[in-house]
Formats: C-alpha cells, sequence, structure tokens
C-alpha cells in the first residue's frame, strides 16, 4: 500500500488504524494512526498479526490460522499494543484475492470514540445549559427594562394629554418616540433570543391579507410624507382575501423590509408587492417584494445582511441607527413559515428584498373569491395598485435627473429641509438631508458639486456657518439656472 498514492484520499491521513499483512501475518505497511496508537517500539512493519491481535490471530509455523471471517461486517477485537496493554477495536479485515495473498486492517480505537462520545454528549448539555441561562438572563434582563420603559412612556402620555407649552410638547414627543423606540429594541431581542432557543412558536389565526396590508402600509405613512418619498403598493388578483398564518409575524417581516427600505432612501420610491406563487392542497404560497430605490448593499455585504448583529458599515449604524438583529429575526421567521428570503441589490440604485411563506387556505375562500371577482373585483382595481406620495411615478426619474424642474424642486425642498435641521441643531437629520442633496445633484456642474462638497463638509463639521454660506450658495446657484432655463 502505497502512502503517497495520487489520489485525494491518502492512508497517511486517516484517523483511522490502517496496515497490511501478508499471508505469513507479517505487517508490511502500517500507517501513522496504526503505529501512533499500537506504540511498537520498532514500528510495526515486520511485526505480526499475531502480535496485534494474538485472540484472534495464531501462529502456525511461517503462517496463521484465525477463526475471523474476512470481508465481513465489522467485529469487536482487543488490539494489543508493543507494552502488552490492550484497548478495543473495532475491525474489518479484508483479503486482496490475488497471489500472494494480501490482508489490509482497517480499525477504529473504541475507546477513543467513547471518549469523543462522551465528550460531545458533555458539550452539548453544557452549550445546552448556556443557552438555557443565557435565555433566561435576557428574558430577565428585557423584563426588567421593559417595565421603566413603559412607566415612562405612561408619564409622558399623561403629560402629553395636559396643556403644556410647545417646547416641553416637542420634548415629551421625542421622550415617547425614544420609548417607542427602546421598546422594538426589546422585542427585537427577546425574539432572537427565544428563536435561538428554539422557544419560538407561531401562533396562526384566519386573518385578512390586504387588512394587514392596508395596516402595514399605514404604519409607514407618516415616515413616507416626512422624507417626500412615493410609495406603491401591487396586490396581484389572484391573491386570496383570507388566509391562515401567523398575521403578527407576517406584519413584523414586513415592517422591517419597509422601515429599512425607507431609512436607507432619501429620493425615489419605495414598493411593496404581494403575489401568490404556488397553491398545493390546502397550502398556499404568497410572495411578498420590496423595493426601494436607496443606497443599496455593496455585492461583498450582501452575505452579511442575514446574520445576527451584522450591519454593513458603522458609519451606517451610527448615522440610521438599529440594532442588526431586524433581518436575522426576519429570516428565522419566514423559514418558521416554510418560506424563503433574498436580496438583490445594487450600490447607489437601490435594493429588493423578497421573500416567501406558505400559509393555510381557508374553507370560504374560494366562495369568496369567487364573489370577489363578480360583485367587486378588487380593492385595488384595476391593477391593484395603491400608492401615496408627492409625486406620479413616471415624475421619479425626473426628479433625480438633475436640471429638471422635478429635481429643481426636490432640491428646494430637501435644502429647506437641511437648514431647519441645522436651526434645530439635529445633526443626524442634516446629514440625512445633505445625502439627499448630493443625490439630487449628480450630474450638476463642478462647481456646483464643490459647494455641495464643502456644504457637506460643513454639514458633518457641524459649522453652522460654514453651513449658512454653502447654502446661500446652492440657492443663488439654483436660482440663477432656473432664470436661465
Ligand atoms: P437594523 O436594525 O440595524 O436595520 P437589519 O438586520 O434590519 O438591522 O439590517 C441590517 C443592515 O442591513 C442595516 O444596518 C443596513 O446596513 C443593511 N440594510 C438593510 N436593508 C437595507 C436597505 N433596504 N438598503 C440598504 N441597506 C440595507
Amino acid at each position: 500500500m502505497e502512502e503517497g498514492s495520487s489520489s485525494v484520499f491518502s492512508v497517511g491521513d486517516a484517523l483511522e488504524i490502517i496496515f497490511e499483512f501478508d499471508e505469513t501475518g507479517k505487517i508490511s505497511y502500517a500507517n501513522p494512526e496504526a503505529e501512533k496508537k499500537l506504540e511498537y517500539e520498532n514500528g510495526l512493519c515486520g511485526r505480526s498479526i499475531v502480535d496485534v491481535f494474538p485472540n484472534e490471530f495464531k501462529a502456525v509455523g511461517n503462517a496463521f490460522t484465525t477463526e475471523y471471517s474476512f470481508d465481513e461486517k465489522p467485529k469487536q477485537l482487543v488490539a494489543y499494543r508493543g507494552n502488552l496493554t490492550c484497548f478495543p477495536v473495532e475491525a474489518k479485515i479484508i483479503k486482496s484475492g490475488s497471489t500472494p495473498e494480501t490482508y489490509v486492517c482497517m480499525a477504529n480505537d473504541m475507546l477513543e470514540k467513547e471518549y469523543l462520545k462522551r465528550e460531545i454528549a458533555q458539550v452539548k448539555q453544557e452549550a445546552e445549559h448556556a443557552l438555557k441561562v443565557k435565555s433566561e438572563f435576557v428574558a430577565n434582563v428585557t423584563h426588567e427594562l421593559r417595565t421603566p420603559v413603559n412607566g415612562v412612556l405612561g408619564n409622558v402620555k399623561e403629560l402629553l394629554g395636559e396643556e403644556v407649552d410647545s417646547r416641553t410638547m416637542k420634548s415629551l414627543r421625542m421622550i415617547e418616540r425614544c420609548c417607542v423606540d427602546m421598546n422594538k429594541i426589546i422585542d427585537n431581542i427577546l425574539d432572537f433570543s427565544k428563536l435561538e432557543a428554539g422557544k419560538f412558536t407561531l401562533e396562526p389565526r384566519r386573518f385578512h391579507v390586504r387588512e394587514m396590508l392596508d395596516y402595514v402600509k399605514g404604519t409607514h405613512s407618516a415616515k413616507i410624507t416626512e422624507k417626500g418619498l412615493q410609495f406603491f403598493m401591487t396586490v396581484s388578483p389572484n391573491v386570496p382575501e383570507y388566509v391562515i398564518g401567523d398575521e403578527l409575524r407576517i406584519k413584523q417581516i414586513l415592517n422591517n423590509l419597509l422601515s429599512n427600505a425607507l431609512k436607507f432612501t432619501s429620493v425615489g420610491k419605495v414598493t411593496l408587492e404581494v403575489l401568490k406563487t404556488a397553491q398545493m392542497d390546502d397550502r398556499t404560497e404568497l410572495f411578498f417584494i420590496v423595493i426601494d430605490s436607496g443606497i443599496g448593499i455593496d455585492d461583498a455585504d450582501k452575505d452579511k445582511l442575514f446574520q445576527s448583529f451584522s450591519q454593513v458599515d458603522a458609519s451606517i449604524s451610527r448615522r440610521y441607527g438599529g440594532t442588526g438583529l431586524g433581518l436575522n429575526i426576519s429570516k428565522q421567521l419566514v423559514e418558521l413559515m416554510g418560506g424563503r428570503i433574498g436580496v438583490e441589490s445594487q450600490k447607489g440604485k437601490g435594493s429588493t428584498f423578497s421573500f416567501s411563506v406558505w400559509l393555510g387556505s381557508c374553507e370560504e375562500e374560494k366562495s369568496t373569491e369567487q364573489r370577489m371577482d363578480t360583485i367587486n373585483p378588487s380593492r385595488y382595481a384595476p391593477g391593484e395598485t395603491a400608492s401615496f406620495g408627492q409625486e406620479e411615478s413616471e415624475s421619479g426619474d425626473a426628479v433625480k435627473q438633475y436640471g429638471t424642474p422635478e429635481n429643481r424642486e426636490a432640491l428646494k425642498k430637501a435644502l429647506s429641509k437641511l437648514i431647519l435641521c441645522v436651526e434645530m441643531e439635529n445633526w443626524e437629520k442634516a446629514e440625512m438631508f445633505m445625502d439627499t442633496i448630493r443625490q439630487l445633484a449628480e450630474g450638476a456642474p463642478q462647481e456646483v458639486g464643490r459647494v455641495i462638497l464643502r456644504l457637506k463638509m460643513a454639514v458633518q463639521k457641524e459649522n453652522y456657518d460654514r453651513i449658512t454660506a454653502g447654502f446661500e450658495e446652492l440657492k443663488g446657484f439654483l436660482q440663477a439656472e432656473e432664470v436661465h432655463a
């Protein structure tokens, strides 16, 4: 048996004891594992099979006899080391069938196997215990956190009901928003730890798909308006009215994808599409697509997205916030519902997140569908598109194209929002509007580009005087261009 054989598998690397002997019982080859385990002082080669398995093989003159039936299933044998101590092995010995006859013995150290089995069981037990302790800890901490947060929230709500001056009102609203955000983070951590510990269960119920979608849309309407984005929702006509599934968790996935889409988009539109992609017996597959025209994601970062605590880069998390848990939770929820989640994206152009879920069909669905067809074709007929936002979709591209009236209008709006944020010293938001301005001014003449760069640096340095100077300069350019247009 050649150790340096050209096959991918090398006997020399095997973790099994392997050796070869001839018809006299003399060992002619032993792999390193055999040498290591059997510990013969001058090596195994030249020793006899009778030395290794004396209970099974007996020497007879220049040969051996044995009751061992070759080429059968592995058998429990006792292997003897060079120092005459022994250990149990599971061995299989095969005959070559050639003349002269050669034999190959392959054996596993059962002591080691047992030891490893016990080790694995112990490590598994320890890991399970650690996970249990961790989940209990997370559950306790999140509970402890939620109590004071809700306490603050309750008091703020009470104060908001009273007559307060506008400055106090603003502060109270801010505290309220922080508490709501904090509760979202707590919920995410709790869900994540439950999913990780395998303690998460879905709660399927019958629900109305379009009502659920309307609710989700409503949740984000304020943000859409605040950012001046367009929003479109398209529901394919074959999507059933009612399905059976965990509505809360589907909403959670959609909310996460939509809030990301809105968070990372400063110009353009966000679209939600829903389709029915399969029907099998009483199960329906729905497919959801969330498309945005935002900052996009690098190819290299796409794989990291669905891992826990993963954000594309630290500056993004500083600016946009978030825990990096949302997509991981969404992925686990989608998989619990028998579906898959994925992303396609181009840096600077936008992202498309999509996921499928399998849901139960409702008994009455068929008749409802027929009724809907004849009486009320669709709530979003004819193309089942519901939209709101500032512009019509055709003008979306015009907004992005520097120099068009739509673009100038959007630039002016973003500039005034920027200056408002600067005055309010809301630097985070100011940077966001600065990004919008930069995107809107792509393709602008060099001098405009230079002013924008100076303005951006001034915003980053929170330099009020330079910002106002840059703002005036840019406004001047825009006005001059408007006159020439
Ligand atoms: P987070 O709570 O931090 O947003 P997520 O798991 O939801 O956590 O998202 C992880 C990261 O994936 C985000 O921080 C961002 O870097 C990236 N990401 C998610 N959605 C988008 C999107 N629509 N456009 C660009 N980047 C995105």
